[in-house]
């Protein structure tokens, strides 16, 4: 028998940890907050790289790679990005046997030396945009880490853009929010909440952040990827400025926007159940299964078709075989549901005889009986309709548990209970934010850009609201 997964209504962070190591997604490292990520961890990670990366290119941008160690002194060039980056910094002091005459900073993010280089590349407005990404690690020495969501050291991207103008860049920053709302809805099936961060949760050194948010199935958010516009901070700090095609002198505009291998959290918590992994086909490292069924007398013929079967599956799509003899299908079944294949094929004897083969749904356990000669066109439709149906489960979800609070007693009541998405009217004030957090533990996760605008009083204080915010706990 596969093993046995914590079920998520007894403790869902224990069934989260549970699906990670068991289906063989990462493991935890020597060193404390590092993770190891599993080759199955980590085809999962390339999946959602590769698809991320084409998105990129076809907006315009080029990768390219900047070192992992950064002077000290460049981070402590913006007073912003270093107050809040400090507490998180890991230094080399030493190296080749000898202390260091400038420490080095192992990156927490490249705006800074990325920053440095922008500074001798660019001189004339014939010199921008700069639309460069960069595929990396980074590393944060968090206090709490949890597998895939909070790491000392992850993976990531990281797009830093230049621009002539404030426009292009606001603009910039909001096409690469949108390719993540894209990416998030249609390839991880995962509904996001777009909007702007309140002042107390953007990125230090950004003019604005914007964030997408999801929610999870303990109706926590989890923020999924963040876009920042820098205005002309880090052009100041260093120094790059520009000939405008007027002939005057300014300052470059920036961008930055990331999202890291927290995506992988965020699929487990929105799709996965009881029995493990359940994935969106789009993503899905192994779209198929074929499990031949057989007795030792059958075993040559079953086989024999399920092979045929997966070299006819694999022209189109991702699929694999499970002929391995040591198992039996029971255990095969619940070891590939486990793994979170999103359709399984059955092959028996009977069914070969019958000219049909079985399908079986990974999300729902529903069972098909198809005839074999069309059956790879019907597991097409079929993993399209999965995908759909996963996003529209996960968006129906979210949406029974998005709440409006006209009054902090209504805002509570619904965080003493089993909590949510709560939209609020908001003054504004840092007090405010800062009192709902304290009693409620929820935060303001994001200002939607679809909301129609300030109405009605504060939550909070009863005054004036100036925007809706959107409350919850998140991850
Ligand atoms: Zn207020």
């Amino acid at each position: 028998m596969a093993e046995r997964i914590t079920p998520r209504s007894q403790d869902y962070s224990q069934w989260y940890v549970d699906i990670v190591l068991k289906a063989k997604l990462a493991d935890y490292a020597p060193v404390k907050g590092c993770m190891v990520v599993r080759p199955r961890g980590y085809a999962l990670w390339e999946r959602i790289q590769s698809v991320l990366d084409a998105m990129f290119k076809e907006t315009g941008h080029s990768n390219a790679y900047f070192p992992l160690l950064i002077p000290e002194s460049f981070l402590k060039r913006e007073a912003e990005h270093v107050e809040g980056f400090a507490p998180e910094l890991a230094v080399v002091t030493h190296a080749g046997g000898e202390k260091l005459e400038e420490p080095l900073v192992v990156r927490p993010t490249s705006e800074t030396i990325i920053w440095s280089m922008y500074k001798k590349w660019v001189q004339s407005y014939r010199d921008l945009p700069l639309l460069i990404n960069q595929w990396a690690n980074v590393v944060r020495w968090e206090k709490r880490t949890r597998l895939f969501l909070r790491t000392t050291e992850f993976l990531w991207q990281e797009g830093h853009t230049a621009h002539a103008t404030e426009a292009e860049a606001a603009e910039e920053t909001l096409r690469m929010l949108g390719v993540y709302r894209r990416f998030a809805e249609e390839f991880l099936a995962l509904p996001v909440l777009a909007g702007l961060k309140s002042d107390s949760e953007k990125f230090a050194g950004a003019v604005r952040t914007y964030s997408i948010e999801g929610m999870m199935q303990d109706r926590r958010a989890l923020q999924a990827g963040t876009s920042h516009f820098l205005g002309q901070n880090f052009a100041k700090a260093f120094d790059v400025a520009f000939q405008t095609k007027e002939g005057g002198l300014d300052f470059v505009w920036a961008t930055s926007w990331g999202v890291s291998w927290r995506l992988l959290g965020a699929l487990i918590m929105t799709h996965s159940d009881d029995k493990g992994l359940v994935l969106p086909p789009a993503v899905a490292p192994t779209e198929v299964v074929v499990v031949p069924i057989y007795k030792n007398d059958t075993k040559d013929k079953v086989v024999e078709f399920a092979r045929g079967f997966h070299r006819r599956l694999r022209e189109h799509l991702r699929a694999e075989i499970d002929d391995d003899d040591a198992n039996s299908p029971g255990w095969k079944f619940s070891e590939w549901e486990l793994l979170g294949v999103p359709v399984r094929v059955e092959v028996g004897p009977r069914d070969i005889d019958a000219g049909k083969v079985v399908l079986a749904r990974r999300d729902t356990g529903e069972k098909i009986s198809v005839d074999a000669a069309s059956a790879p066109e019907r597991i097409r439709e079929l993993l399209a309709e999965i995908q759909t149906s996963l996003f529209e489960r996960a968006r129906s979800f979210r949406d029974k548990n998005t709440f409006k609070a006209e009054s902090f007693e209504e805002l509570k009541a619904i965080f003493d209970g089993e909590g949510g998405f709560v939209e609020a009217g908001w003054c504004g004030a840092v007090e405010c934010e800062a009192g709902i957090k304290e009693a409620t533990k929820a935060t303001i996760r994001a200002l939607p850009l679809d909301s129609p605008g300030a109405s009605g009083s504060c939550v909070s204080c009863g005054k004036q609201a100036v925007v809706r915010a959107v409350f919850a706990r998140a991850y």
